[in-house]
């Protein structure tokens, strides 16, 4: 495996909000031509096993993975963890605590959008999770597209459920040091997940890396669906900069939705030291 090696490190599973299961995301990873997989829930790892036992009976190479939430600096930004020993009692006890909330704060995006004339929110996006404890702004948004209140998944999130927009309910998530040590002491180098979507400012962005590192932190993005050519040079800048190696995933959730499909990202660049180079003993094969 070198910096060529067509890896897709970033997805996602019936177990949180993505609309296929572990067994499928495998054979669609295969038929694409991935090299080597990882499935990263939402705050979970219970697609883990099937996703290692999926991606065994391919022959295709699998990393651990989960994408955790994370409040810093009062927006949330996501930590992907490649690489972790998937049944750490204190790395499954953060994420159970990460997700504790979401049940609470979807009840509340429901209430809020019977304000505004949309009632039944709540039963109706339940219909579209696979895993009670991990209900997500994704499924909200399947289901009024459903209903026909918007015509597209971003059109819900613009009009509805992000920041000052009637259906958001602020949530604080875990904080980075916690999300960067339960995947550091369970054996897993922690990344930095798409940086080129929050809006953070240069000093914030700054701030984010400086104590992403300070607590352990190794990897960040640089090719990922939500990015683009000049995300792509800023961020394998930032390599250099802040000395972290890279990763490469397609963020992918569903076939309908997704603009990036598995493993159709442009390679990594030649400067940048790809994050499975330190994970080399974590590949399950
Ligand atoms: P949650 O963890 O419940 O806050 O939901 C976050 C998820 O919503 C992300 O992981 C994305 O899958 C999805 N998402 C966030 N923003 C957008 C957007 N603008 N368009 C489509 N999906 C989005
Ligand atoms: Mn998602
Ligand atoms: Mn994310
Ligand atoms: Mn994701």
């Amino acid at each position: 495996m070198n910096s060529l090696t067509n890896a897709d490190l970033h997805c996602h599973s019936v177990i949180s909000d993505g609309t296929l299961t572990p067994e499928v995301l495998a054979q669609r990873a295969k038929a694409n031509g991935v090299e080597l997989w990882a499935l990263t829930d939402h705050d979970e790892l219970g697609g883990q096993d099937r996703a290692i036992a999926a991606a065994r009976a391919l022959e295709l190479p699998y990393l651990t993975g989960t994408e955790i939430s994370v409040t810093f600096a009062g927006i949330t930004v996501h930590i992907v963890g490649l690489g972790m020993d998937h049944k750490n009692p204190a790395l499954l006890s953060g994420l159970h605590n990460t997700r504790n909330g979401r049940e609470q704060r979807a009840r509340e995006m429901s209430d809020d959008l019977a304000r505004v004339g949309i009632p039944g929110v709540y039963e109706g996006a339940l219909k579209y999770v696979g895993n009670p404890e991990l209900i997500s702004r994704s499924h909200f948004a399947r289901y009024l597209v459903e209903i026909g209140v918007c015509k597209e998944i971003s059109e819900v999130f613009r009009k509805y459920i992000t920041e000052g927009k009637p259906g958001f309910v602020p949530h604080r998530w875990a904080t980075l040091g916690h999300a960067v040590s339960w995947i550091t002491q369970s054996g897993g180098v922690a990344v930095v997940a798409h940086p080129g979507r929050y809006k953070l400012t240069p000093n914030e962005e700054f701030a984010l890396f400086t104590e992403f590192k300070a607590h352990g932190g190794q990897g960040v993005e640089v090719m990922t669906g939500a990015h683009g050519q000049a995300d792509y040079v800023k961020y394998a800048g930032y390599c250099k900069e802040f000395d972290l190696v890279a990763s490469r995933g397609s963020d992918f959730h569903s076939p309908e939705e997704s603009h990036t499909d598995l493993g159709q990202l442009p390679d990594l660049p030649g400067t940048v030291t790809p994050v499975w180079d330190l994970l080399r003993s974590r590949i399950l094969q």
